[in-house]
């Protein structure tokens, strides 16, 4: 079985609140995923991890 590298971003991976390069994928509790910034990562970081959220790697 081929598991796929969670932490692996490529510059084709964007914020999915911006346009800019995606620094912090947001692994939530549902299996959906987000990708953010830094800028990004770091305003939602309190809420993602009120909801249970794994950031990875953190910000
Ligand atoms: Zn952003």
């Amino acid at each position: 079985m081929r598991t796929r590298n969670a932490t692996l971003l490529t510059r084709y991976d964007r914020c999915d609140r911006c346009s800019a390069a995606a620094r912090t994928r947001a692994l939530l509790p549902g299996g959906n995923e987000l990708l953010f910034c830094g800028h990004h990562a770091r305003q939602h970081e309190p809420r993602l991890r009120e909801i249970g959220a794994e950031l990875s790697p953190d910000p």
